[in-house]
């Protein structure tokens, strides 16, 4: 079946690293890893040929469908001019362009400048070094520490892993920023004023964790943050790196609330999921902190820093959420998802909860007795692993399984998603 897919597995287990991978498992001889060797639109087609919903858009990244043509020729027409250049010292139309593009989705004199990176660790490890070296020369240099959320996360990089809450992170805890973890706003309202004192701003997930399964945070709580943050000189960083981009249902998760934040990180979805890029907003007053004498500048960049062609994919990504009006189809889609999600939790007593907040839902496993499995039992790899066979491609978080489509999924898609998970679930975990 899949004669042509063994050199590649034989190169990959002598040599690649994968990334959050056990490699006794993934190296084992009867360990066959899809070989992913072609997309289109919503799909993605193994060495075998067989074709997969992409039921996490590509690890959360993908908007508009593989092999967009819109996005596929405007990475080839900037291939035509060049690939890489440095923006140390030179700039490039795209780059420029695309930065009006983004403080655009804004009010004027709000978020008005965008610094470029390329993930979405580094969009937020920006955002942190611009709010302490702002500390620093703004007479505040006391003000080093950050404020975070129980169970986040905001990346891999040494400032972005202090912030986040995930067990895997603890190991490097102690090698990044001071931060404090709270778990709600009762939390960070009962913080002494000595540690509020210390800190330069909040980090959070708006609208929904990702990483902690996808968990929503209550309405109305983006929008009392914001006032928290403000009556106490604290800036508030905003991390967009999986809501960005249409996920939540509008452009970014921030609007549903009417909040501004003072640095907005976005990466995953900036390129349609097409390339690495990320981009850091922020406001002026931020901004200015850095001006003057030279060694107030900025000394932060990496060497692919606005990368042309990764610039021309998010480009052409705006543009086609203008020209297939991509907002305004994503109401039905969610309408639909939900429906199909309530009809597969009434199926499956497996199901214990689903969680949604726009076109990212979650679908948690537990026992007959809302327990937990036990660890071991791999249940959420399982089902993930079992939907394959019907044509479903995802990764748990785990035991809750992730669905997060590509916004140009179709309700008959979403239909076909999750009667692929019925169908896994049933197996992997029969109710009688
Ligand atoms: C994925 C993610 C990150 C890290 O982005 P990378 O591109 O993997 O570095 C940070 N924050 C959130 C909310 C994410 O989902």
């Amino acid at each position: 079946m899949r004669a042509d897919s063994q050199p590649t597995l034989a190169a990959d287990k002598a040599h690649v690293w994968h990334p959050f991978t056990a490699h006794d498992a993934w190296c084992a001889e009867n360990h066959q890893p899809l070989v992913i060797t072609a997309g289109e639109g919503a799909w993605l087609i193994d060495s075998a040929g067989n074709r997969y919903l992409d039921g996490n858009a590509s690890i959360w990244t993908n908007l508009h469908g593989h092999r967009h043509p819109v996005i596929d020729a405007a990475i080839r027409d900037q291939l035509e001019r060049v690939a890489h250049v440095s923006f140390l010292g030179a700039t490039h139309p795209l780059a420029a362009r695309l930065a009006a593009r983004l403080t655009g989705f804004f009010p004027p004199a709000t978020l008005e400048r965008v610094f470029f990176s390329d993930d979405g660790s580094t969009a937020i490890e920006c955002a942190l070094k611009m709010a302490v070296q702002f500390r620093l020369q703004t007479g505040a240099p006391q003000r080093r520490g950050f404020i975070a959320f129980d169970h986040a996360y905001h990346g891999d990089t040494a400032g972005a892993a202090s912030l986040g809450g995930a067990p895997f992170l603890a190991r490097f805890r102690d090698s990044g920023f001071p931060v404090t973890r709270v778990a709600d706003m009762d939390a960070l309202a009962a913080l002494p004023a000595e540690m509020l004192a210390s800190a330069a701003a909040v980090v959070i997930e708006p609208l929904i964790q990702g990483v902690n399964e996808m968990r929503p945070w209550p309405g109305g709580m983006l929008a009392a943050l914001r006032a928290w943050c403000d009556d106490r000189g604290l800036h508030l960083i905003l991390d967009e790196v999986m809501t960005g981009f249409g996920r939540t249902g509008s452009m970014f998760a921030c609007q549903q609330e009417a909040v501004i934040p003072d640095f907005l990180c976005l990466a995953k979805g900036l390129t349609g999921g097409y390339l690495p890029l990320a981009a850091t907003l922020t406001t002026a007053a931020v901004f200015d902190a850095f001006r003057g004498s030279p060694e107030r500048a900025f000394h932060y960049g990496h060497s692919y820093t606005a990368n042309p062609l990764g610039c021309a994919a998010a480009l052409a990504s705006l543009d086609i959420f203008q020209q297939e009006n991509v907002l305004a189809g994503l109401p039905a889609k969610i309408e639909a998802m939900a429906a199909l999600l309530a009809g597969l939790a009434a199926a499956s007593p497996a199901v214990y909860q689903v969680r949604q907040c726009g076109l990212i839902a979650s679908i948690e496993l537990r026992q007959p007795a809302a327990t937990r499995f036990p660890a071991a039992h791999l249940t959420g790899a399982r089902v993930c692993q079992a939907a394959r066979a019907h044509g479903l491609l995802t990764r748990p978080i785990r035991d809750t399984v992730v669905l997060l489509p590509p916004l140009c999924v179709t309700p008959a898609e979403l239909a076909h998603a999750v009667n692929a998970l019925g169908c896994a679930i049933a197996e992997v975990l029969p109710s009688d």
